[in-house]
């Protein structure tokens, strides 16, 4: 199913085994209500997606997907899974890009645009994170990163595929630190990832473009946010671990 605006995503990260996943879903699933036209996200462990699946078996109104694929189609590669192994768990949906990724595993731009190309091969729908670090920022550098890491992951996918992707902008100093980007800030930003994006396709497909805001998101600041220039959704890390977090961002409750 296309995805629609406005879209709320919960990254889990490292969280939630399938016990846990199970518990959670049991308390998330009563709470939420289907708001019109949004669509709903979680990127559980790859350990718990079958669980996940399970228990939203029947609720077209939440979807999932997975945290990383390697960025080959199988092999030797020990802890690794691919992108082709997911949609048996019933997940539809593929990060690629997110900082820590980045960081803490060396995903450069070529290997995030190879792992888009697994995802768009397996029938995901990818989305691919973008953003700049603190020194970066203060460095002036905001548009020269967004644009290195939007041209490098596009270049690496086929120009048809381009008009499917989903981006998440990240600014990586707010990612876990409560510090969170203001309005100004993201729509900012998003107005010049949107830039480069037009750059690396085209005008239309740019403004057609489902651009998310990530970093820090909670409940009380969800609206704001949401009501920002060019902000059509939120990836949520620690404020989706919990139940009535979530549902409250899903619902607009600040
Ligand atoms: C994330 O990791 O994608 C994220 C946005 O985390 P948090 O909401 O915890 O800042």
């Amino acid at each position: 199913m296309a995805p629609t605006r406005p879209l709320f995503a919960a990254n889990w990260k490292m969280h939630k085994d399938p016990v846990e996943t199970r518990e959670f879903l049991d308390a998330f699933l009563t709470r939420h209500g289907a708001r019109d036209g949004a669509t709903v996200v979680f990127f559980p462990p790859a350990i718990s997606l079958q669980a996940f699946g399970e228990s939203v078996a029947g609720r077209a109104d939440v979807e999932f997907g997975v945290q990383d694929v390697h960025e080959e189609t199988h092999g030797a590669h020990t802890g690794a899974i691919s992108a082709s192994m997911a949609p048996a768990t019933g997940a539809t949906w593929g990060l690629a890009g997110h900082s820590e990724r980045r960081t803490e595993f060396g995903d450069d731009d070529a290997t995030v645009g190879a792992k888009l190309s697994r995802l768009f091969e397996a029938g995901l729908q990818p989305i691919l994170c973008v953003g700049e670090t603190l020194e970066e920022r203060e460095a002036g550098r905001l548009e020269e990163v967004l644009r290195r890491q939007v041209t490098g992951a596009l270049d690496s996918i086929g120009a048809a595929r381009r008009e499917d992707l989903v981006y998440a902008y990240e600014p990586v100093w707010a990612i876990g630190t409560g510090r969170t980007a203001t309005p100004a800030d993201a729509a900012e930003a998003h107005a010049i990832a949107r830039r480069c994006i037009a750059d690396s396709t085209n005008e239309q497909d740019a403004a057609n473009a489902i651009l998310l805001y990530g970093g820090s998101v909670k409940p009380s600041n969800i609206d704001d946010l949401l009501a920002a220039e060019g902000v059509d959704g939120v990836l949520v890390g620690g404020a989706s671990l919990e139940p009535a977090s979530f549902a409250a961002i899903c619902a607009g409750e600040g």
